[in-house]
């Protein structure tokens, strides 16, 4: 489904991915969601996968993801993203624009957006690297092992 609920109010959003997730059970389907908005994810999925520019940037469960990001592109997407319960903070946007498609990449395709990019970054295609279970996430920076 993409973007099933986007431009629903909350009531029937809610109905919408209750009625989805009794379907799943009674029928013994698979539910894939294409969505930006990350409250969908949080309360009615079980695994996420983080997509930029049609390439893998991290994945794991919906905890692994949202309570431990370790990708640059899904940290800046959760800050992006208000929270109902913690602390009242100015909400952050990932600056620059999406890249020219059309065009070879070599190395991380987010690296122009990215504030941690360096020369590795611009020249290496970064590997998944195994965060521990079914977590990985693909950056130079992070370092592999049960605790990411
Ligand atoms: S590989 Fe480099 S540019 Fe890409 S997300 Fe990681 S730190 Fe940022």
């Amino acid at each position: 489904m993409d973007e099933a609920t986007t431009a629903l109010d909350v009531v029937t959003q809610g109905q919408i991915l209750d009625e989805l997730m009794e379907m799943e059970k009674t029928m013994s389907i698979t539910r894939l969601m294409i969505t930006h908005d990350l409250s969908v994810v949080a309360t009615s999925c079980k695994k996420i996968l983080v997509l930029y520019a049609g390439r893998l940037m991290e994945f794991g469960t919906v905890e692994d993801i949202l309570k431990n990001p370790q990708h640059p592109y899904t940290q800046g997407l959760i800050a992006s993203f208000p929270s109902l319960y913690g602390e009242k903070t100015a909400l952050k946007s990932i600056p620059g624009i999406l890249p020219d498609m059309s065009k070879e990449c070599p190395g991380c395709i987010f690296a122009p957006r990215c504030p941690y990019a360096d020369e590795r970054c611009y020249a290496q295609r970064p590997a998944d690297v195994e965060l521990g279970g079914i977590h990985r996430a693909a950056c130079h920076r992070c370092k592999g092992g049960a605790n990411g």
